[in-house]
């Protein structure tokens, strides 16, 4: 469906989510959709699949080169994950907001109901639940990662003037 969108209420987008291997362990997958919904997302597609460490680096390619690329890539692949392409208004920035920042102590600190505050390991910021694609062009790139066969989110374009977006 074609969205119609105002100033006023925002942009229509998707963006992509994980849950990561450490909150389905944990069992939080259940109350991570809950929140997702309740606050006004559409989960548009999901799957549940396991990484091989190849797929997770080639993921977070441009973390390449940081010490904790190893860790973060071992741990993404250490056990079965859900994706998930969520669309909202402003959903990029509503999906970071709601998991809150990537260390699960400062989320803690900062926004307690955050995700990441109530599912993030404490201990280690590499175990923050949740994922989420930064800005539209990571989120295209990541959907497509993920769900290479329905491209259900192409670019805006100009003649589009930023109005309409396909969702
Ligand atoms: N990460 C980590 N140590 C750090 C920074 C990040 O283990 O010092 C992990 C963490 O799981 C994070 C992911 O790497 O979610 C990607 O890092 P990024 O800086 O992109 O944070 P995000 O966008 O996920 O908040």
């Amino acid at each position: 469906p074609i969205v119609n969108v105002t100033e006023e209420t925002g942009v229509v987008e998707c963006t992509f989510a994980i849950i990561k291997p450490d909150a389905m362990r944990k069992g939080f997958a259940a109350q991570i959709k809950h929140r997702i919904l309740a606050d006004g997302f559409h989960i548009l597609q999901e799957r549940q699949l396991q990484l091989s460490t190849d797929i997770a680096q080639e993921f977070y390619a441009e973390h390449l080169g940081k010490p904790f690329f190893e860790k973060l890539t071992n741990f993404m692949s250490s056990g079965p994950v859900t994706a998930m392409v969520l669309s909202r208004v402003n959903a990029i920035k509503a999906w970071r907001s709601l998991m809150g920042p990537t260390n699960p102590v400062a989320a803690a600190e900062q926004f307690p109901n955050s995700l990441r505050a109530l599912y993030g390991d404490k201990e280690n910021t590499t175990m923050n639940a949740t994922h989420g694609s930064d800005a539209r062009l990571s989120a295209q790139r990541e959907i497509k990662f993920f769900f290479p066969k329905r491209p259900i989110f192409p670019a805006p374009t100009h003649q589009q003037s930023h109005e309409y977006i396909q969702a």
